[in-house]
């Protein structure tokens, strides 16, 4: 167990990161955040800092000299990093966890495995294979790359095979995936924290909004079936434990008439979750910070019958001042200097009767 009074490492020190720094502090822990931007959102809240890259072993080995045990706010962790950390400090979630995020293909493969069901995929490293793949799954389809995608980036839509070339070269021409495209009723997120011991507890299902490939708003409860929502927990439950993953995983699904579709795995808090801070009983940073310490998990239910969750992204978040007039309106600014489009810069969270 990771007693209170420790030093958690923290890897990335975006604002998922502020917002695990935040919790651990009622718990009694400190944050040393490891990130290599000069902006750090997680810094202005942690207690110490090592501005370095993740290819740097010195600093590396210097930070996990600080720290009781390591955690990540980002799943493109540099393999290697996480090797040389591993060797010196526990670290939670395990490597076999972000080896399947990091990749699309392993990751459909590994839950396919575990009997979820995901979008009909192949697998694309030539323009040939890409020609084979639409004639087997039809247009339109989603051509994305298998790692280092996000919010929406890293993929194209092709509406029909002759577009493969150019969009087979846009995307770099190979480590591709091409997805048939699912039709969905709505997007829904769970969230599982896994403790230590193989104990569990998740979160009510979450709807999701996107625009422009960003998430732009999320609901609870979900209006998505029971048997959905419990046969997409039972899937998220199977693969923290075949994972033997210890921390908060979200998996985002779609919902289909002939059941819930996983997307992909997330091996972190998750921006879906931001309103656990007021809405949970425990909220998602909480969990995972008790879940890497070794303490005992929270409750994780809802503390109002609804709950949203609004992005401020870009300009929006210029409009403080008209959210804090509003009573119901629980403001979180993230600190970030240049409201670019797009950009998260905080998030607004509402409870309702
Ligand atoms: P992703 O980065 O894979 O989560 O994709 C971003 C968004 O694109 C998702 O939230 C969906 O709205 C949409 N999308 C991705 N893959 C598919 C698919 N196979 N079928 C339908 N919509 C998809």
């Amino acid at each position: 167990m990771i007693a209170p009074g420790s030093v958690i490492g923290i890897l990335g020190g975006g604002q998922l990161g502020r917002m695990l720094a935040l919790a651990a502090a009622p718990l009694g822990f400190r944050v040393h955040v490891y990130a290599p931007e000069d902006e750090l959102p997680a810094a202005d809240v942690s207690f110490a800092v090592t501005r370095a890259g993740y290819a740097d072993a010195a600093a590396l080995a210097a930070f996990a000299g600080q720290v009781d045990v390591v955690t990540f706010e980002f799943e493109n962790v540099p393999s290697a990093t996480l090797a040389l950390l591993e060797s010196l400090r526990p670290v939670h979630p395990c490597h076999a966890a972000l080896d399947v995020a990091q990749d699309r293909l392993l990751e459909k493969r590994f839950v396919e495995e575990l009997g979820g069901t995901t979008a009909p995929y192949a697998a694309v490293d030539s323009v040939a294979d890409l020609d084979a793949a639409l004639a087997r799954l039809g247009t339109p389809a989603i051509l994305k790359t298998r790692r280092m995608g996000y919010d929406g980036k890293g993929q194209i839509r092709i509406m029909h095979p002759t577009e493969a070339a150019a969009s087979c070269a846009a995307l770099g021409g190979a480590d591709l995936i091409l997805e048939g495209l699912v039709a969905f009723d709505r997007e829904f997120s769970i969230i599982v924290t896994r403790g230590a011991d193989g104990s569990e507890r998740h979160f009510p299902a979450i709807e999701n909004h996107h625009r422009g490939g960003i998430l732009a708003e999320s609901r609870v409860p979900a209006a998505v079936s029971a048997d959905a929502v419990a046969a997409a927990t039972a899937l998220v439950v199977r693969i923290a434990d075949a994972l033997g993953y210890v921390g908060v995983l979200t998996c985002e699904f779609f919902d289909t008439a002939a059941g819930p579709v996983f997307n992909e795995m997330a091996p972190r808090v998750h921006n879906s979750g931001h309103w656990t801070i007021e809405g949970a009983r425990t909220s998602q940073f909480e969990q995972h910070i008790r879940a890497i310490c070794g303490l005992p998990l929270g409750a994780a239910d809802l503390l109002a019958p609804a709950v949203s969750m609004t992005n401020l992204l870009g300009d929006a978040a210029l409009g403080w001042a008209d959210i804090l007039s509003d009573p119901d309106a629980h403001l979180h600014l993230y600190g970030k200097s240049t409201p670019e489009p797009g950009r998260k810069m905080g998030h607004v969270t509402k409870l309702h009767a």
